[in-house]
C-alpha cells in the first residue's frame, strides 16, 4: 500500500518527479502555442521517472522575498531545503509535494506532470477519489490539483470537501482545473465553498502549467507553510508556565493558555470572546492603575508592573504582569499579549499557582527565564508610572541608580548593551538579551555542571571544593586542632645558617631547581620540616633577604615559626605541601615569560605567599567548617574561611615578634604593596574562584599574546611587554602562578603524583569519617574510604580543574615537561580505572 514507489500510470499512483532538469531556471520549452492534443510532441516531456532522489534547487525566487533563500544540500545530499523566514523563526522547507487527481491521462495532466518534474517537486498522480484520499492521508501533500472538467468521472467539489474534512488538509492548497468557461463572469464561489483555494482554467501549454505551479509555490503554498509553523508557537504558549492572555485591540479575549486557566480558575471557554471588562476586577489595585496601563499600551508601549487580578473564586492574586501590544492588519495594534506571573507571597492559598511556581523553580530554563525577567524589571525601563507603591519605590530607586555618578564597570557594560539593543535587529537584540542574562548572574566564571558532567566524583569535588557558606548547616562546633598560634618549639634543632645545613639534607636539596625534585625525600631527611630548609635555600637563591633587608637569622626564624604552624598530623595539608608549593612557585618564577612579567617585589610576594598559603590548615574543607559552624567560619562569615585565616595568621605570626619579622626593615609603602600582593595570592588559592582566575588569565593574557604572536614582527615586542607587565595583568599572572603551584601535584613525576593523590584522598576520607561521626552533612560522599575509587577521583580532578588551567599556563610559561607528566599520570589513572581498580596502585603481579 502506498504511493511512493509505483512506476507506471495506474488507477492509483503515477510517478514521482525529481529528475534533475538541465536548467531549471529557464525552461527549454518556450512554445507559446497551445498544445491541445499531445503536448509531448517535440517537447522534452519524457515518461516520468520515479526516482525520489536527486532533488535540485527549485527556480530562483530572487526578488520575491529577500529573507527566503535557497539553502545548500542537506547532509544526505538528497534533498534541497529552502530556507523560509517566518518572523524571528527560521524554517526549512522540503521540496513541494504535489498530488494530481486526474481520472484520465490527457495533455493537461501531462502538462502538470512535466511542470512538476521541471520544478523538481515530488509529484504523485492518482485516478480516483478513493486513492486520492488514501494517498493524501499518507503524504499530506502541500498542493492538490483536481480535475474539475469532467463530472462523469468524479465529483471534484465533493472530493475537495472530503479533503477538507481531513484535519491535516488545513494548510493544503487545493486547485480546481476547470474548463474554459463559456461566460467570463462565471463565479468561483461554488469552488471556494467546496474548499478550493484557486481555479486554473485549462491550459495545456507547458509554460502555463509551470508558471502556475511556481506562483502557487511562492504564494499560497509558502504562506500556508509559514502558518503551519504557528503550531510550534501555539505549543510553546500551551506549555508555558506563565499565564498568557491575548486580547484584541478592543480588549476582547482571544486566547488564554492552560497556565492561565489553572492559575485563575477559569476554563478557556468562559473567557474567550468576552471583553476584559466583563471579567471581575480586583479592588486592590490603585484606582488609576488601569488607566495608566491603558494609556501606556494604547501608545504601543510595553507595560510591566505589579497588578492584582481576581480569580474566579474571588481571591485576589498579585502578579508581575507584562503587557505587549502587537501590530497586525493595517499596521495597527491588533492584539495585546499579557504575560502574568504570580508573586510568591500572595498565592499561598492557590495550590495550582503554587504548583506552576514550583515547577518553574525546578526547571533550569524557566528559572533563567524568570531571572531574565526580573533583571529586565530592574534595569530596563518600567514604562508605567507604577501607581502601585512598591513599583513607585522601585521606580525612584531605579532613577537614583541611573543618576549615580559612580558607576560600576558592569553597570556601564549593561547600559551599553541596553542601548545597543534598541537599534539592533531582533536576532541581535535577543542574543544580547542572553548576554545580559549571563552578565547579571554573579557566578560569571563558574561553569554549571551539565548532565554530561554529572559524574559523582566531579560533582563531589566541585561541591566540596567550590562551595562554602552555601552548604552551611548549624551543628557541632568544629574545634580547630590549633586554636593558638604555635610558637617555635625550643627543642627543635634548627639550622644556624645555610652553611650549617646538614650534608644529607643539603644533598637532598641539590636538585631543588629541577621540576622532578623529590620533596618526599626532603620530608624524610628533615624529619618533616622540609619547609624551613627548602625555604632557606630558595629564598637565598632569589635574594629575598637582600630585598627585605633582613638578616638570614630572621628569615630562618620566620620559616621555623611558619612551618611549626602547619599541622604535621594532616596527611596532605602539612608543611610538605607548603614546601612543594614553594618549590613549584620558584620553578615557575624562573621561567622566561614569568620573569619578563614580574618585578622583584612580585617574586618575593609569590615566595612568601607560597610558604604561608595553607598555614594552620585543619585538614578539613571550607564546606566542612561552615557546616560545623566552626569559630573560623563564624569569624569569616562562611566566606573564603580558610584562605582568609591563612593570610591573616601569616601576618600575625610574622609581625608579632621582631625576631621573626622579615618585614621589619622595609619601607612602609613597600610593606603595604608586598602585604597586598601576598594576601591577594593566598586568597587566589580558594577554589570557589578557580574558574574566575583561569578565565581572566586566558582572556587578558593568553588570548592577547596569541593574537600578537600570530601577527608576528618585532614591532610588537613593545606591545607584548605591555601585556605582560601591566599592573592588572601582573596580578593575574601571580594568581595563576600560585594556583598552578598549589595544585601542580598531577603534573609531578608519576611516583610523586601517586603519593600526593594518596595523601589528599586520606585527608578527604578522614573528613568523611568525622562528618559521619558527628552527624554532619557529608560534603563529598564519594570520598568514603570503603567505596572510593581513587583513580576515578583523580581523573575527575584532572578533567575538571587541571587540564584547562595547565593548558593555559603552559601556553604562557612553556612547560612541556609538566604537560608530559600530566599526560602520563592521566593515562596511569585511566589504566587503573579501565581495570576497575579503586586503589592507588595495581596489585602486585
Ligand atoms: P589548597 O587547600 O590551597 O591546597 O587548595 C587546593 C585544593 O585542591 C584543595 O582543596 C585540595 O584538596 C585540592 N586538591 C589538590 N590536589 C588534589 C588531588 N590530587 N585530587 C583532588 N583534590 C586535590
Ligand atoms: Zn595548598
Amino acid at each position: 500500500m502506498g504511493c511512493a514507489s509505483s512506476i507506471h500510470i495506474s488507477d492509483r499512483v503515477v510517478y514521482h518527479s525529481g529528475k534533475e532538469s538541465e536548467d531549471s531556471h529557464s525552461p527549454q520549452q518556450t512554445n507559446t502555442t497551445q498544445h491541445q492534443g499531445n503536448p509531448a510532441s517535440g517537447l522534452p516531456l519524457k515518461p516520468p521517472s520515479c526516482k525520489e532522489s536527486g532533488q535540485k534547487k527549485i527556480p530562483s525566487d530572487s526578488g520575491h522575498n529577500r529573507k527566503e533563500q535557497q539553502s545548500g544540500e542537506t547532509t544526505s545530499g538528497k534533498t534541497t531545503l529552502t530556507e523560509v523566514q517566518f518572523g524571528p523563526m527560521k524554517l526549512f522547507k522540503d521540496p513541494l509535494q504535489v498530488l494530481l487527481v486526474f481520472a484520465k491521462e490527457d495533455s493537461q495532466s501531462n502538462g502538470f506532470c512535466w511542470a512538476c518534474e521541471k520544478a523538481n517537486y515530488r509529484c504523485s498522480m492518482v485516478r480516483t477519489p478513493e486513492y486520492a484520499l488514501e494517498c493524501f492521508s499518507e503524504k499530506h501533500h502541500d498542493l492538490v490539483i483536481i480535475d474539475h472538467r469532467h463530472s462523469r468521472h468524479f465529483d471534484a467539489e465533493a472530493l475537495c470537501r472530503s479533503f477538507r474534512a481531513v484535519n491535516s488538509s488545513e494548510n493544503t492548497v487545493i486547485v480546481a482545473v476547470v474548463k474554459r468557461p463559456d461566460r467570463e463572469e462565471a463565479s468561483v464561489m461554488p469552488l471556494i465553498n467546496a474548499g478550493f483555494n484557486r481555479r486554473y482554467v485549462e491550459n495545456v501549454n507547458l509554460m502555463a502549467c509551470y508558471n502556475e505551479l511556481l506562483q502557487l509555490e511562492h504564494g499560497e503554498v509558502r504562506a500556508q507553510f509559514k502558518l503551519r509553523a504557528s503550531n510550534a508557537i501555539f505549543t510553546a504558549l500551551e506549555q508555558s508556565q506563565d499565564a498568557i492572555e491575548i486580547t484584541s485591540e478592543d480588549q476582547v479575549i482571544q486566547y488564554v493558555n492552560p497556565a492561565y486557566e489553572s492559575i485563575m480558575g477559569y476554563q478557556q471557554g468562559e473567557l474567550v470572546g468576552k471583553e476584559i471588562i466583563e471579567v471581575p476586577k480586583s479592588e486592590k489595585n490603585k484606582p488609576d492603575l488601569l488607566e495608566t496601563i491603558n494609556s501606556c499600551i494604547r501608545k504601543g508601549k510595553e507595560w510591566q508592573g505589579i497588578y492584582y487580578a481576581k480569580k474566579k473564586n474571588g481571591d485576589n492574586i498579585q502578579q508581575n504582569v507584562k503587557i505587549t501590544p502587537v501590530i497586525g492588519q493595517g499596521g495597527k495594534i491588533r492584539h495585546y499579549v499579557s504575560i502574568n506571573r504570580p508573586l510568591n507571597d500572595n498565592n499561598k492559598s492557590d495550590k495550582s499557582a503554587d504548583r506552576v511556581q514550583a515547577e518553574s523553580q525546578t526547571d533550569i530554563q524557566s528559572c533563567k527565564h524568570k531571572d531574565r525577567r526580573k533583571g529586565s524589571l530592574d534595569v530596563k525601563s518600567i514604562t508605567s508610572r507604577g501607581s502601585d507603591a512598591s513599583s513607585q519605590r522601585r521606580h525612584s530607586s531605579m532613577a537614583r541608580i541611573h543618576s549615580m555618578t559612580i558607576e560600576a564597570p558592569i553597570t556601564k557594560v549593561i547600559n551599553i548593551i541596553n542601548q545597543a539593543q534598541e537599534s539592533s535587529p531582533m536576532p541581535v537584540a535577543e542574543a544580547l538579551d542572553r548576554v545580559l542574562e549571563i552578565l547579571r548572574t554573579t557566578e560569571l566564571y563558574s561553569p554549571q555542571l551539565g548532565t554530561k558532567d554529572e559524574d559523582p566524583h566531579t560533582s563531589d569535588l566541585v561541591g566540596g571544593l567550590m562551595t562554602d557558606g552555601l552548604r552551611r548547616m548549624s551543628g557541632n562546633e568544629y574545634i580547630l586542632a590549633t586554636k593558638q598560634p604555635h610558637h617555635l618549639p625550643s627543642h627543635l634543632a634548627t639550622p644556624l645558617s645555610l652553611n650549617d645545613i646538614p650534608p644529607r639534607i643539603a644533598q637532598t636539596m641539590e636538585s631543588e631547581d629541577s621540576w622532578d625534585f623529590d620533596i618526599f625525600s626532603l620530608e624524610a631527611a628533615t624529619m618533616k620540616r622540609p619547609l624551613t630548609f627548602l625555604g632557606l635555600k630558595i629564598f637565598s637563591r632569589f635574594g629575598v633577604c637582600e630585598f627585605l633587608n633582613c638578616p638570614e637569622a630572621t628569615l630562618r626564624s620566620w620559616l621555623q615559626v611558619i612551618e611549626a604552624n602547619y599541622h604535621s598530623s594532616n596527611s596532605y595539608h602539612n608543611s610538605t605541601h607548603a614546601a612543594d608549593v614553594l618549590h613549584a612557585t620558584a620553578y615557575f618564577l624562573s621561567k622566561e615569560r614569568v620573569k619578563q612579567s614580574l618585578d622583584p617585589i612580585d617574586e618575593v610576594a609569590a615566595l612568601i605567599a607560597a610558604t604561608v598559603h595553607d598555614i594552620d590548615h585543619p585538614g578539613r574543607t571550607n564546606s566542612f567548617l561552615c557546616n560545623a559552624g566552626s569559630e573560623l567560619a563564624i569569624l569569616y562569615n562562611d566566606t573564603a574561611v580558610l584562605e582568609s585565616h591563612h593570610a591573616a595568621l601569616a601576618f600575625q605570626l610574622t609581625t608579632r615578634d621582631d625576631k621573626s619579622n622579615i618585614f621589619k626593615h622595609i619601607e612602609r609603602n613597600e610593606y603595604r604593596s608586598l602585604r597586598q600582593a601576598v594576601i591577594d595570592m593566598v586568597l587566589a588559592t580558594e577554589m570557589t574562584k578557580h574558574f574566575e582566575h583561569v578565565n581572566k588569565f586566558v582572556n587578558s593574557i593568553n588570548k592577547p599574546l596569541a593574537a600578537l604572536e600570530e601577527n608576528g614582527g618585532s614591532s610588537d615586542e613593545e606591545t607584548v611587554k605591555s601585556v605582560l607587565t601591566s599592573p592588572e595583568n601582573r596580578i593575574l599572572v601571580k594568581r595563576m602562578l600560585i594556583k598552578c603551584a598549589d595544585i601542580s601535584n598531577p603534573c609531578r613525576p608519576l611516583e610523586l603524583c601517586i603519593e600526593w593523590a594518596g595523601r589528599i584522598s586520606e585527608e578527604y576520607f578522614a573528613q568523611t569519617d568525622e562528618e559521619k561521626r558527628q552527624g554532619l552533612p557529608v560534603v563529598m560522599p564519594v570520598f568514603d574510604r570503603n567505596t572510593c575509587s581513587i583513580p576515578k577521583s583523580q581523573i575527575s580532578f584532572i578533567d575538571y580543574f587541571i587540564t584547562d588551567m595547565f593548558d593555559a599556563w603552559d601556553a604562557f610559561a612553556d612547560l612541556p615537561n609538566l604537560m608530559q607528566h600530566l599526560d602520563n599520570n592521566f593515562k596511569y589513572w585511566k589504566g587503573l580505572d579501565d581495570r576497575k581498580l579503586h586503589t592507588l596502585r595495581p596489585p602486585p603481579e
